[in-house]
C-alpha cells in the first residue's frame, strides 16, 4: 500500500500545476480549458525517491446548480477520506480568502494529517501571504512554487515520515499468516466526526504492551480466540474502547511472539518511532519495577519533539506493595527526567488485571482534548500583558525586548506566535517562563507547547 496524498484548496491556488509537476505527465487539466468536466483525478507521483499516489481536487469551476461552496466541500471531503495525508494549498500572492478558512475547518475536523503549503511563493511579493497562512491554525506553511519547482525539498521532508510509514505498512501486512482482524485502510471510512482517536502504545519490550492491548480488546469483546491480539500482522487496530473509537498503532509488542527477543529489542525503537508519527496521543508504557530506562526516556522525548500528546502509564501495578511511596518517587523521577513533558498525566495500571484501564482511557481523552485546545487571541493578549508586567523581558544592550501581540497559530499541539522586537535576543529562560505560564493559565498540562517569536517586519 502506498501513501495517498490529496491536494486540496480553493480554485486557482495552483493545485493542478503542482499535480502536474509531481506526476510528470499532463494528466490533470489546467485552467486554459474552462468548462471541461473535472473531478477527482489520480496519478502516480514522484518526488525524489518517494513514490506515492496523488489526488487532485481541481474540479470546482464547473457550472452546476449547486453552490460552489457546496461542491467544494463535497469534493474535498471525498478526497480527504481517500487520503492518508492532505496537502492544503493557499495562494501566497492573493493572501487568504474566506474559502481558505472553510477548507481549514473541514481539514481540521476531518483529516488526520495536514501539510499546509503557501504556493506562488517565488519572490518577495509572497512574504506577507506566507505569514498570513499561519492564521489558519494548521502549523507552519511550507513555502512553495509549483510553477517554478521551488520548495520541493521541504515538501519532500514533510511527506517523508508518512511515506516511510506507508511503506512499512506494505512490508508488515504482506505476509499475512493469521487472520487479520483489521487490515488498516481496508475498513470502510468512518464519517468525519467519528474519526478514531489515534493512539500509539510504546515502551520497552516486556513492559506489557501486548497484554494491555489485548485486555482493552478483550473487555470489549471485539475479538475471539485464544491468541487474538498477539498473532496479527496488521500495523494498527481499530477498536471501540468504552464507546470511543480509537485506532491503536502497532509497536513491537503487538507483533508475533515467535520473533526472537533480540530482534524485538532492536526493532522496538524504530517501530516506536513510526507509531509515534501516526499517533495523536502516545501512551508511554513503563514497567513499575524498572521505570524510566534510557529507552523509555528516548521515546517519550521523541513523542514530545514530534508534538504528540503524551500519557505515561505505569504498568504491573498489581506487583507493587508500597504503592503511595512508589507513586511519589515515580512522579519525582518523571518531573526530573522529562521536564519537557511537565504535567503529563501519570496513570498506574495493571494490564493483567485490568485495573486502572478506565483511568487510562480518561487520561487519553483528556490529553487529546488539551492537545486540541484553542485559546482566543483576546484572552492570550490579556494574559501576555499580565505576564510582561509581572516579569518584563530583559533589555540586552539597554534596549528592552518588546512583546507586542500574540496569537495561537495552531493546535495539535498548541502553537503560539508572539510578535516582538529582537526575537533573536530573547533568552531561552524567558521562553520557558511564557510556556510554563501558558500551561498553567490555560490548563494545558502534558501537551507539547510550541512558542515562536517573530519580529514584525
Ligand atoms: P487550481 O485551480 O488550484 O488547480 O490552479 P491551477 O494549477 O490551475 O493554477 C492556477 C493559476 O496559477 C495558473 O495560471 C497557474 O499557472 C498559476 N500558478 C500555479 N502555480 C504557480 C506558482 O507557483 N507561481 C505562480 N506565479 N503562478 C502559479
Ligand atoms: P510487551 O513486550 O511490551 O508486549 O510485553 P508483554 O505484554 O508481552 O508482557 C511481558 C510480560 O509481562 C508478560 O509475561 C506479561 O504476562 C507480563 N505482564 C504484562 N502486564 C502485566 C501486569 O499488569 N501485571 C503483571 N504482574 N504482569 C504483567
Amino acid at each position: 500500500m502506498t501513501l495517498t496524498l490529496a491536494i486540496v484548496g480553493r480554485p486557482n491556488v495552483g493545485k493542478s500545476t503542482l499535480f502536474n509537476r509531481l506526476v510528470g505527465k499532463r494528466l490533470a487539466l489546467v485552467d486554459d480549458q474552462p468548462g471541461v468536466t473535472r473531478d477527482l483525478r489520480e496519478g502516480e507521483a514522484r518526488l525524489g525517491d518517494l513514490r506515492f499516489t496523488v489526488i487532485d481536487t481541481a474540479g470546482l469551476e464547473e457550472a452546476t446548480d449547486e453552490s460552489l461552496e457546496g461542491r467544494m466541500r463535497k469534493l474535498t471531503e471525498r478526497a480527504v477520506d481517500m487520503a492518508d495525508v492532505c496537502l492544503f494549498i493557499v495562494d501566497a500572492r492573493t493572501g487568504l480568502a474566506p474559502a481558505d478558512r472553510v477548507f481549514a475547518e473541514i481539514l481540521r475536523r476531518r483529516a488526520s494529517h495536514v501539510i499546509l503549503a503557501a504556493n506562488k511563493a517565488e519572490g518577495a511579493a509572497a512574504d506577507a501571504g506566507v505569514i498570513e497562512a499561519w492564521e489558519l491554525g494548521l502549523g507552519e506553511p511550507l513555502r512553495i512554487s509549483a510553477e517554478h519547482g521551488e520548495g520541493m525539498t521541504d515538501l519532500y521532508a514533510a511527506l517523508m515520515p508518512f511515506a516511510d510509514a506507508a511503506e512499512a505498512k506494505t512490508a508488515e501486512t504482506a505476509p499475512v499468516t493469521d487472520v487479520a482482524v483489521d487490515e488498516d485502510g481496508e475498513a470502510p471510512a468512518l464519517p468525519g466526526n467519528d474519526k478514531p482517536l489515534q493512539v500509539a502504545v510504546v515502551g520497552r519490550p516486556n513492559a506489557g504492551k501486548s497484554t494491555l492491548i489485548n485486555k482493552i480488546l478483550g473487555e470489549d469483546r471485539l475479538l475471539t480466540g485464544p491468541e487474538a491480539g498477539i498473532t496479527r500482522d496488521a500495523i494498527s487496530l481499530q477498536i471501540d474502547w468504552a464507546g470511543t473509537p480509537m485506532r491503536i498503532f502497532d509497536t513491537a509488542g503487538m507483533r508475533k511472539k515467535a520473533k526472537v527477543q533480540e530482534k524485538l529489542e532492536k526493532m522496538s525503537v524504530s517501530d516506536g518511532l513510526r507509531a509515534v508519527k501516526f499517533a495523536e496521543v502516545v501512551v508511554v508504557l513503563l514497567d513499575a519495577a524498572i521505570p524510566f530506562e534510557q529507552q523509555d526516556l528516548r521515546i517519550a522525548d521523541l513523542a514530545e519533539r514530534e508534538g504528540r500528546a503524551v500519557v505515561v502509564a505505569i504498568n504491573k501495578w498489581d506487583l507493587e506493595d508500597e504503592k503511595s511511596v512508589k507513586l511519589k518517587a515515580l512522579r519525582e523521577a518523571f518531573e526530573h527526567l522529562l521536564p519537557q513533558l511537565r504535567g503529563a498525566p501519570l496513570v498506574t495500571v495493571s494490564a493483567k488485571t485490568g485495573r486502572g484501564l478506565d483511568r487510562l482511557q480518561a487520561a487519553i481523552l483528556k490529553a487529546h482534548d488539551v492537545w486540541n485546545r484553542r485559546v482566543s487571541t483576546a484572552r492570550l493578549n490579556r494574559w501576555l500583558t499580565g505576564m510582561v508586567e509581572a516579569h518584563p523581558p530583559p533589555a540586552p544592550q539597554g534596549k528592552r525586548i518588546k512583546l507586542r501581540y500574540m496569537t495561537q497559530a495552531k493546535t495539535r499541539p498548541p502553537g503560539f506566535v508572539v510578535m516582538c522586537s529582537h526575537p533573536e535576543k530573547m533568552p531561552e529562560s524567558y521562553n520557558r517562563y511564557l510556556v510554563n505560564g501558558l500551561r498553567e493559565a490555560f490548563d494545558m498540562p502534558g501537551t507539547p507547547i510550541r512558542l515562536t517569536l517573530r519580529s514584525q517586519s
